[in-house]
């Protein structure tokens, strides 16, 4: 069975008109899906034999809102959502002045291995399909009741690792027809597989890439992030710079700052040395406590004497502001929870 959500828009008036339907219901059927219909009984303008004939081989994908929390303290939203093989994955609605935001999830587990994530604890379960990394934005959504403006893809797995059906969902997104979310409203997270930075280069869509660095060297990068073997610090940078050069977008570094680890001072200094001139913003982040590890965040102190440094240097850095800490919102730990 085909689940429409993973055709693109021109894939889907192909599809209808190899099953003897009109051109005009795509954009009718599209319109539906995105809205967040649950059965082809509720797309009201279709005739009973279209719906019937759509019914023999596709079906209306959803998900199952499996866990539920609201944030007290700033309205952020956490979902436990089930896919329909019962597997889990979460997203998290953030309420910021200019709308809400979402972060969706790509993978259901990850394989990268970096070792400050609960998301790769139990390893790479499968990848999302298209329609189901869509499906997060339009259940969110449609449960909320108000527009979701935003989207991060930094919640679980490593979008880059699921490259197709990314691209396809980014396109779907965005269609004019469906949710209709602007490119330049949506970033991407990488740990760093520099070969598809490349390709994403030449997809020419407006995003923001988010580059998850979190450590100024290779010898540093190698302790805490396995892929850093394959594509060392050169190599990713090498792939950033034409990531900028080709799509003049200003590139964005995650940098999750583990006390003892990646946070001295000098480390600061090697950061802005390594990324200064690149058109970036580094985004700060006290590393959030994962049970099985013992990292460790420093104080308010440390972390302000590092961006004081990086400013210093030259280096856009701003330090990320903490919401839902009070619904465990960080990624991968409640699906954890649950398994
Ligand atoms: N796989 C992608 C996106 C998912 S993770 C990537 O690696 O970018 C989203 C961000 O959260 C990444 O920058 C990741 O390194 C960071 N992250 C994961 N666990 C964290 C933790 N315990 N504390 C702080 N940041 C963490």
């Amino acid at each position: 069975m085909i689940d429409l959500k993973d055709f693109e828009y021109d894939e889907l008036i192909e599809y209808l008109e190899s099953i003897g339907e009109k051109k005009f219901r795509a954009e009718q059927i599209f319109s539906w899906l995105h809205k967040g219909v649950e059965s082809y009984s509720e797309m009201t303008n279709l005739s009973k034999t279209t719906r019937e004939k759509l019914e023999k081989e596709t079906y209306v994908s959803t998900l199952k809102i499996r866990e539920k929390y609201v944030s007290k303290l700033d309205g952020t939203v956490k979902y436990l959502f089930e896919l329909p093989d019962g597997n889990c994955i979460e997203s998290v609605v953030m309420r910021y002045h200019h709308g809400l935001t979402i972060c969706i999830s790509s993978q259901v587990g990850c394989r990268m291995g970096c070792r400050f994530c609960a998301s790769t604890i139990g390893g790479l379960y499968r990848s999302l399909t298209a329609g189901e990394i869509l499906n997060q934005v339009i259940f969110a959504q449609k449960d909320i009741g108000e527009r979701i403006s935003n989207i991060v893809m930094m919640g679980i797995g490593e979008p880059l690792d699921n490259y197709d059906n990314v691209i396809r969902f980014l396109h779907n997104v965005n269609h004019e027809k469906g949710l209709n979310i602007g490119y330049r409203h949506i970033s991407l997270s990488t740990c760093g597989i520099a070969d598809k930075i490349y390709d994403l280069a030449k997809e020419n869509l407006p995003i923001t890439l988010t580059i998850s660095l979190h450590a100024p060297n290779d010898a540093v990068r190698n302790t805490i992030m396995p892929v850093n073997h394959k594509y060392n610090v050169t190599e990713l940078l090498k792939a950033c710079k034409n990531y900028v050069d080709t799509t003049n977008r200003r590139l964005s570094f995650e940098y999750s700052l583990i006390h003892g680890v990646n946070d001295s001072i000098e480390n600061a200094r090697e950061l802005a040395g390594l990324i200064k001139g690149l058109h970036s913003h580094v985004n700060l982040i006290p590393v959030n406590k994962v049970e099985e590890r013992d990292y460790k965040q420093g104080s308010k102190a440390d972390i302000r004497d590092f961006r004081d440094k990086l400013v210093s240097s030259g280096v856009n850095a701003t330090i990320r502001r903490e919401l839902g800490a009070d619904i465990s919102a960080s990624c991968g730990q409640l699906r954890k929870k649950v398994l």
